[in-house]
């Protein structure tokens, strides 16, 4: 690169864009544009936007030159020529975008003593101005054609028409909204001076198009030509609404695009919108929310959303995840179900898939249709939780188990008959005496301090032969917590230790 002395040497001013500092530079030496700035440092304009600033400052006479330090990632640049591939063709895409594209907001730089380019403004995700709030404007109304950094004159299109009296469209700022998801907060004006384009910005305009084009579903994909362009009108109208009320709307949509799927009427497929076609691992806010979501879809019955009962019912043995759906619980549940026995004649597959034969689901899909949820039943009858866990631990009373930790659902009619017995066998309370246990908190209390289903069906058995009297404060009983027991004849029946 050739040194060059100019007569006229501009300050940058304060988040300066660098091109557009070098547009202004070549204007203030009545050289009209970059481009021939470039031809008589003899370097081509490419090299002139990636070379570091201080280097071309440097070049032009600019003595101390305490231009801010920016890094051009100039080594993807060279490196990628040999065999270029993914990451990099990416860097290179980077910067030929830089290279061209432009935007200004016309009434702020009629309203600038000196014009000049933001540099937040060649941004993709940038579409508006903040204070006017107003669409940027990257075509020329006059003629049309883009706006480039290459254009001769920084305020006119190259058809001569001036940028300073174009008009853009109202936008309002909602926009904005979409920069915090993908960790895009803007600095302060000066530390956005002569900085380039971030890769993960374009990046995530990459999501957001494929989300506005989610939205559209029937047209076909369309392709970026230059990544650094930004975001349309019309994609950000359809991108807006996932993010206007952060996360929740986004957590809200992406949920329903991964379960509706892609396709239409029976041919559905994965849906087009994924954590990795968003690119969410890159931006660790969004990636929060596509992991909570994606987790929770993970316990629910999937695989098998689009298929009937009837298509389950026609296999011989069922999967974890159709039991799950078949039963109405949830996937960890059917597969507790499945290694415990209760779904009788499981066997395991792999870690977490499971061959259930068919009769055994339909058995228990009848026998839960009937059944009660146990902490209902034990309400319905006057007995604590504590107490019915106790019960249904003996054995005496039906019930499907459904977890670890005494969840299940009871047989109704085998419940009733068993309280109706112990209440049947009451006898009315005597007069005279004043200490009584009620029978429910003497039967939670034999779980302490360990659960011991022994000395609960000792006492149950006392009861059913007559040896321990219960006694009933109503005269017509009805529920557990109305029998009560004498402290002494408790402990003849079943001590606390034997
Ligand atoms: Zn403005
Ligand atoms: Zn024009």
């Amino acid at each position: 690169m050739n040194s060059l002395t100019l007569l006229v040497r501009p300050r940058w001013i304060e988040g300066e864009s660098w091109p557009g500092f070098l547009l202004r530079l070549s204007n203030a030496n009545e050289l009209p544009g970059i481009s021939w700035l470039a031809s008589w440092l003899e370097a081509p304009v490419a090299q002139l936007l990636v070379e570091r600033p201080q280097e071309v400052l440097a070049r032009l006479g600019y003595t101390a030159s305490d231009a801010p330090a920016v890094q051009y990632p100039k080594q993807r640049m060279q490196a990628l020529r040999a065999g270029e591939k993914g990451e990099q063709r990416r860097a290179r895409l980077l910067m030929q975008g830089r290279r061209l594209q432009s935007a200004v907001c016309p009434c702020c730089l009629s309203g600038d003593q000196t014009p000049y380019v933001r540099a937040v403004w060649e941004r993709p995700l940038e579409v508006g101005c903040t204070i006017h709030q107003r669409q940027l404007l990257r075509q020329c109304t006059s003629c049309g054609k883009k706006l480039l950094s290459t254009r001769p004159r920084l305020t006119e299109c190259s058809c001569g028409a001036s940028l300073l009296t174009q008009s853009v469209p109202a936008l309002g700022t909602a926009w904005t909204s979409l920069l915090h998801p993908f960790g895009l907060e803007r600095r302060t004006a000066s530390d956005e001076t002569f900085q380039p384009i971030p890769y993960r910005e374009v990046v995530a305009t990459a999501a957001l198009e494929r989300i506005a084009l989610y939205e559209r579903q029937q047209e076909p994909v369309k392709r970026k030509r230059r990544v650094s362009a930004k975001l349309d009108a019309a994609d950000l109208g359809l991108a807006l609404p996932w993010f206007t009320s952060w996360p929740a709307s986004f957590a809200r949509r992406y949920r329903a695009a991964l379960e509706a799927g892609r396709g239409e009427g029976e041919d559905r497929r994965t849906s087009y919108i994924q954590a990795k076609t968003l690119f969410a691992p890159m931006f660790p806010r969004l990636n929060k929310v596509v992991r909570a979501v994606a987790k929770e879809l993970n316990y629910r019955p999937r695989t098998c959303l689009q298929l009937g009962v009837q298509d389950y019912l026609a296999c011989a043995s069922q999967s974890v995840a159709s039991a799950a759906k078949l039963l109405g619980v949830t996937y960890p549940r059917a597969l507790w179900m499945a290694k415990q026995g209760v779904l009788a004649g499981s066997t395991q597959v792999s870690t977490y898939e499971m061959q259930i034969p068919t009769e055994a689901v339909l058995d228990v899909m009848a026998r839960l249709s009937a059944a009660e949820d146990w902490r209902v039943a034990a309400k319905r009858r006057g007995c604590k939780d504590r107490a019915i866990k106790q019960l249904l631990r003996i054995g005496l009373i039906e019930c499907i188990p459904l977890g670890d930790k005494g969840e299940c659902r009871v047989d109704p009619d085998s419940w009733d008959a068993f309280v109706d017995y112990i209440v049947s066998v009451a006898q009315p309370l005597p007069g005279g005496r004043t200490s009584f246990f009620t029978l429910d908190a003497v039967i939670g209390a034999s779980q302490r301090p360990t659960p011991d289903p022994e000395r609960t069906a000792r006492i149950v058995q006392a009861i059913a032969c007559g040896t321990l009297p219960v006694y009933a404060r109503p005269s017509n009983p009805d529920r557990i917590d109305d029998l009560l027991i004498t402290p002494e004849e408790l402990k003849m029946t079943a001590p606390r230790h034997v």
